[in-house]
């Protein structure tokens, strides 16, 4: 729920925008990154084109620079400009603050926390919010704790923060934290289940040419399979239904599970829930995994939920080529069980 977060995906969602129509007017074009990075293919293309032309070297150099000066505009216009002012207009007009707050109350009356105490489960959370009074000057204020929805609000728009971050519900006010600590009554009493997931974790399969921090519609796309395989087990073998899924601000996607049942969880059970999505993928060219037979059901659902996205967006080369590189194909072949060598042999002919 990073406000700064918000900001970014509107302006990402926006280069998105530009990136589409750019697209369809380069239908030849598949390389869909957001960044500005195909500048030097664009460059290409118009040198040739020049070239069958056959026009002058002085106005190639003049059509030149005045790609160079439309790129550098280009540039400058998608360079992130922090603005406090915005922010301040972000929280006044656009930011979600009764959606949030009506969130943070779980108030089965639906009052949306209006006629909180101070033992309420909205006024026993934490917030800590990150400001930046002068720029470069990072500061990290925890234990704050508002009784009213409107408290929030208010000090929301008096600091100004660059991002907020939620915490958990404690047994006490954690703005008291100070007076509490020592008497040992001040304790965590609840937390929503969150799922952190990162596209750099799927570095070793990206093979858009992405990795890191730098994204493109094709990999984002194993966000969207790992969202449909995880949104299905927590609905389906744990019975959860509040999953709430957001993007994370940089380069995943967080999902917070906020029933009750998920919220009071132990660390222990917290741990089980995630260990049961993990498969093993093994060492080396996935030598060491080893998949039983019948599949696990989880495992048996997942394959038919990703089975068509794989074919779509992984396999051929407006995806990530594992069909459609030799080198990729032979790494896939090269990860088949030893019994299918003859097999894997004679498909790589
Ligand atoms: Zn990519």
């Amino acid at each position: 729920m990073a406000a700064s977060a918000d900001v970014q995906q509107a302006e990402r969602e926006e280069s998105s925008r530009k990136r589409e129509r750019q697209q369809q007017d380069e239908s030849s074009d598949q390389e869909a990154e957001f960044e500005l990075d195909d500048e030097p293919m664009q460059t290409d293309r118009a040198a040739s084109a020049a070239s069958a032309q056959q026009i002058t070297p002085e106005k190639a150099r003049a059509a030149e620079a005045a790609r160079a000066k439309e790129a550098a505009e280009v540039a400058k216009a998608n360079e992130t400009v922090f603005s406090p002012e915005l922010l301040r207009t972000y929280y006044a007009r656009l930011f979600p603050h009764e959606l949030l707050t009506s969130w943070m109350a779980y108030d089965p009356t639906g009052a949306g926390g209006t006629g909180s105490s101070s033992t309420s489960l909205f006024a026993r959370r934490e917030w800590s919010f990150t400001i930046e009074p002068s720029p470069g000057d990072e500061i990290y204020i925890r234990y704050q704790s508002f009784v009213q929805p409107s408290d929030l609000t208010a000090a929301i728009a008096k600091r100004n923060p660059h991002k907020i971050d939620i915490g958990a519900v404690f047994t006490h006010p954690p703005k008291d934290h100070n007076t509490l600590q020592s008497s040992g009554k001040f304790a965590t009493e609840q937390r929503e289940l969150v799922f952190d997931i990162d596209l750099t974790d799927y570095d070793g399969v990206r093979c858009c040419g992405c990795s890191g921090a730098k994204i493109c519609q094709r990999c984002w796309k194993m966000m969207s399979m790992a969202v449909k395989v995880m949104e299905r087990g927590l609905r389906e073998d744990f019975g959860f239904q509040h999953v709430a899924w957001f993007y994370s601000g940089r380069r995943g996607v967080h999902a917070w599970v906020c029933d009750e049942s998920a919220r009071t969880l132990s660390n222990e059970a917290r741990s089980a829930v995630a260990a049961y999505f993990e498969v093993s993928m093994g060492t080396d060219q996935n030598k060491g995994m080893n998949l039983s037979h019948p599949l696990h059901p989880m495992l048996g659902r997942a394959y038919d939920v990703l089975e068509p996205m794989f074919v779509d967006d992984i396999l051929p080369s407006t995806g990530h080529s594992l069909l459609a590189k030799r080198e990729q194909w032979e790494g896939l072949l090269g990860s088949l069980p030893p019994a299918a060598e003859p097999v894997a042999a004679a498909l790589a002919k």
